[in-house]
């Protein structure tokens, strides 16, 4: 069956295929309408072409499995050749292809591997990256991987992104130099209406997605009759069921074949469900046919708003998938389907004024996701290849930060560089602490239990929270003397395999049935993969020592250490302090690794720590012999109101285990001291009025007259004066009473005190032989306060500054009460002194008054 030659993107062959030939132009970028021909034409214009050598393949890089399948079959059928000969396809579990096949369509974890297997590409001659609008992160990685090699020394490396939707901006730049070459194809007008959900009125519950769905076909039946089929978008397999459930008992239905299409059917169910038949169709998707699948006879869609998205989970710290609302861009790629053949409807399950608050599309998973599985690739690759990897979009310094910690831990990267570990876990296409918990369950010989705690930890919860005991959910599994409340979650597993999974009988125990269900199906590809790589898997139960040293190996990143007995409170890496949940029935442990860290709402730094495995410091030491480390730390105890040095027994950054020893380091133990005083918890007796008066004199000189080059005493030099005041103390009993003017005094040389005691003095001398004190303000002009008649005669104000400054005088009465403030006193003894007299001459008759 050869291709239909009318498809849209044989408007650009010509184009392609001078591209494949053109040595300057090693990139294309083609942008045309899903249903044009990208997916099944575009490789078959490279193996056509004859730009591969002998032995290269063309790659195709799609992101989902049914897709790669599909496409190959469709395209081996056109070329009428055997799927696996030339043209296979190669998913997880599955590898149809050959020594003869040259065009090979992949999804994005096989590429990975390939990748890994061969970083130089050597077997490659083209690699086509379709539907790159997705951004999935293995994608980005790829193209930025291709472009590197291609750049160092691969300028023979054809690359190839497809995609219906996208910016060129950008992207061409990134992969100059590019061609860019767009189809339009053909596209009717799409008619979108909205329909949002009932209510039931009695019950209040909203009425469910299936059965929006079913209605909204209802509607859709009634209008298009028997021309057309409807294509109805749900987020997974189990809406999917349901939605066909609800279609099959209703009667418009009849007459209508209802079929599913999403990647966990048989081939054959996947091939029913694209074949045109008699009777009109309903078909119940995933969001593989928004654009990898084109599906013939589509009139109308009906769009539940939902996808499966990869997302972080920080609890657990990995990607895990989720029901989410699709952007605005995907909503209107699924409206597209029903305008290949002629003007569509689409009916989106979600309100009109909700939909304008959707995100514009979704961003990119290298922006969002944990990357420690791909990043491992990368050092793997990059170990062999050596080359200089620049992203399309650099992920956030964060992420990338946390990631290499997290290979760091795991013990797959040291110092940057791969270890052999590293490369051992590579092999297992999972995220790397499931890989490192898989290889140390293999020598402790619990592969088997330790990959149903992954398909566990990796899954939903298996517990339900009991309706009475909200706090005491594994309660009825839990026995004394377990090590890790993975034995619990492994004996409710059990319980419910042993009922078959049935929901009913479940119930009871607060066992999720759904849940064990689908942690049986990841536990058997852990199983796989375990075996594959060579693992030796256990036939009898392991002890439970064995399990809790394989959960540390693949959680030593999240070890807490106790802070005191007893008291449940954990310090954990990152500055963090963790509370051991309320559920927890494990006897708190000294050491623990915990599986799952939650936030606390609210408390900075503060975290829950949850499904805790106890550990042991030994098995620490044999573990991890490189991270440990002693170290010597001053710290001031506020009980003692001492420093006290003391030695430090550390796992990486945490702090296991510390004891007093020796004396410490005068210079710590000073800025220690100093900082409680600051803070206002010591106090320096001697620290007086008569110290910040000196303070302030110099600052006031400083000010007035900068001539003289004085040093002004800033905040930040009264910290140092303090440090200073500490030094050679150790407790604060040694600093409580010591004089503080010998350090004051080292900030100005001796002149320089000559010059404050000249120029801004302590006191000023009177007309009688008397002196009184200056009070210095720096920001007023400094006074005395001096009795009446003690400034007889005087007529002038006193200045300092060398007669820069006057210095306000605050008239005393003989009790020394306040009379007057003045800068001029010749005027007061003019204006005011005469009624001041007379007031006060009858209060004070035997003083004198002239
Ligand atoms: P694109 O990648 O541009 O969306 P494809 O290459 O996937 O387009 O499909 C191009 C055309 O080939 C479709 O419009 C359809 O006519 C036909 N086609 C593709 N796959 C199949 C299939 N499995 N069965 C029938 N027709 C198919
Ligand atoms: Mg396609």
């Amino acid at each position: 069956m050869p291709a239909p030659a009318a498809l849209p993107i044989f408007e650009i062959r010509d184009a392609v295929v001078s591209c494949l030939h053109d040595p300057k132009v090693p990139n294309m970028l083609i942008k045309a309408p899903t249903g044009s021909g990208k997916s099944t034409q575009v490789p078959q214009f490279v193996l056509d072409a004859g730009i591969l050598k002998d032995g290269q393949r063309c790659i195709v890089l799609q992101p989902r499995r049914i897709a790669a399948r599909m496409l190959a079959q469709r395209v081996a059928k056109e070329r009428g050749a055997k799927l696996g000969g030339e043209v296979g396809y190669q998913v997880r579990f599955d590898n149809v292809t050959s020594r003869d096949t040259r065009l090979i369509y992949v999804t994005e974890g096989v590429m990975l591997r390939l990748l890994m297997e061969d970083p130089e590409l050597a077997k490659v001659g083209c690699i086509v990256i379709d539907e790159f609008h997705e951004r999935h992160l293995d994608g980005d990685l790829v193209l930025a991987w291709a472009i590197a090699l291609q750049r160092a020394r691969r300028p023979d490396l054809k690359i190839i992104v497809m995609s219906a939707t996208l910016t060129p901006g950008p992207l061409t730049e990134f992969m100059e130099p590019v061609e860019l070459l767009e189809s339009q194809g053909r596209t009717f007008p799409v008619q979108v209406r909205y329909q949002t959900p009932n209510r039931n009125a009695r019950t209040n519950e909203i009425e469910p997605v299936w059965e929006q769905a079913a209605r909204a076909c209802e509607a859709l039946a009634g209008e298009l009759g028997s021309s057309g089929d409807i294509l109805v978008f749900m987020p997974g397999a189990f809406e999917i069921r349901k939605t066909m459930m609800t279609l099959q008992g209703r009667s418009f239905a009849k007459g209508r074949r209802i079929v599913a299409l999403h990647g966990e059917l048989s081939p054959q169910d996947q091939d029913a469900a694209v074949t045109p038949g008699e009777q009109p169709k309903i078909i119940v998707s995933t969001n593989v046919a928004e654009t990898s699948l084109t599906i013939e006879g589509v009139r109308a869609v009906v769009d539940a708003g939902l996808a499966r998205i990869a997302s972080y989970d920080p609890r657990r710290g990995i990607n895990t998938l989720t029901i989410q609302k699709i952007s605005r861009a995907s909503a209107e790629q699924r409206a597209g389907r029903a305008g290949r053949l002629g003007p569509g409807i689409a009916v989106r399950l979600w309100a009109e004024r909700e939909h304008i608050h959707r995100a514009e599309s979704e961003a990119p998973e290298i922006q969002r996701l944990e990357l420690g599985e791909a990043l491992l690739a990368l050092h793997v690759a990059s170990d062999k290849a050596k080359l200089n990897i620049q992203w399309f979009e650099r992920p956030a310094e964060a992420a990338l930060g946390r990631a290499e910690g997290l290979l760091q831990d795991l013990g797959a990267i040291a110092q940057g560089k791969l270890t052999s570990i590293g490369m051992k876990m590579s092999a297992f296409p999972t995220h790397p602490r499931f890989a490192r918990m898989l290889m140390a369950a293999s020598e402790n010989g619990c592969v088997r239990e330790a990959a149903l705690c992954a398909a566990m930890a990796q899954g939903r919860d298996i517990l339900m929270v009991g309706k009475n005991n909200a706090s005491h959910k594994n309660e009825d599994f839990w026995e004394p003397g377990d090590l890790t409340e993975f034995q619990a979650l492994i004996r409710a597993f059990i319980r419910a395999e042993a009922m078959n999974f049935d929901p009913q009988a479940c119930i009871p125990l607060n066992v999720h049935a759904m849940a064990c269900r689908e942690a049986a199906r990841s536990y058997d590809q852990f199983l796989r993969l375990s075996q594959r790589a060579g693992l030796v898997i256990n036939d009898e139960v392991a002890s439970a020592e064995s399990l809790a040293k394989t959960l540390l190996a693949a959680f030593s990143d999240h070890l807490g250490v106790e802070t005191s007995s007893g008291s449940r409170i954990y310090r954990v890496a990152g500055g963090y302090s963790g509370n051991l949940a309320k559920d927890a029935h494990i006897k708190p442990p000294r050491l623990l690794v915990a599986s799952e860290i939650t936030e606390v709402q609210g408390k900075a730094l503060t975290v829950q720590l949850n499904l805790v495995t106890k550990v042991e410091e030994e098995w620490l030491r044999e573990l991890f012999p490189d991270d440990f480390n002693v170290g010597k730390r001053a710290q001031y105890d506020a009980v003692n109101r001492r420093v006290m040095n003391l030695e430090e027994v550390r796992f990486r950054s945490l702090v296991l285990s510390s004891r007093e020893k020796g004396e410490p380091d005068h210079n710590t133990a000073a800025t220690l001291l100093a900082d409680e005083v600051i803070a206002g918890r010591l106090t320096l007796t001697l620290w007086n009025e008569r110290v910040e008066q000196w303070i302030t004199r110099v600052n006031c000189l400083a000010k007035w007259m900068p001539d003289l080059e004085i040093p002004p005493i800033t905040e930040e030099d009264r910290r140092i004066i303090i440090e200073q005041v500490c030094h050679g103390a150790t407790a604060y009993r040694q600093l409580k009473d010591k004089d503080v003017f010998p350090a004051l005094h080292q900030w100005l040389s001796h002149a320089q005190r000559d010059l404050l005691e000249s120029y801004a003095p302590e006191r000023l001398n009177l007309k009688n032989g008397k002196s009184a004190r200056i009070v210095y303000d720096e920001k007023q002009p400094p006074s005395v306060s001096v009795v009446l008649q003690q400034m007889y005669d005087v007529n002038e104000n006193p200045k300092v500054a060398s007669g820069r400054v006057t210095v306000t005088v605050h008239l005393l009465s003989p009790a020394q009460r306040p009379i007057q403030t003045t800068g001029d006193i010749g005027r007061f003894w003019k204006e005011s002194y005469p009624a001041v007299r007379t007031q006060l001459r009858g209060r004070y008759p035997r003083h004198e008054w002239r």
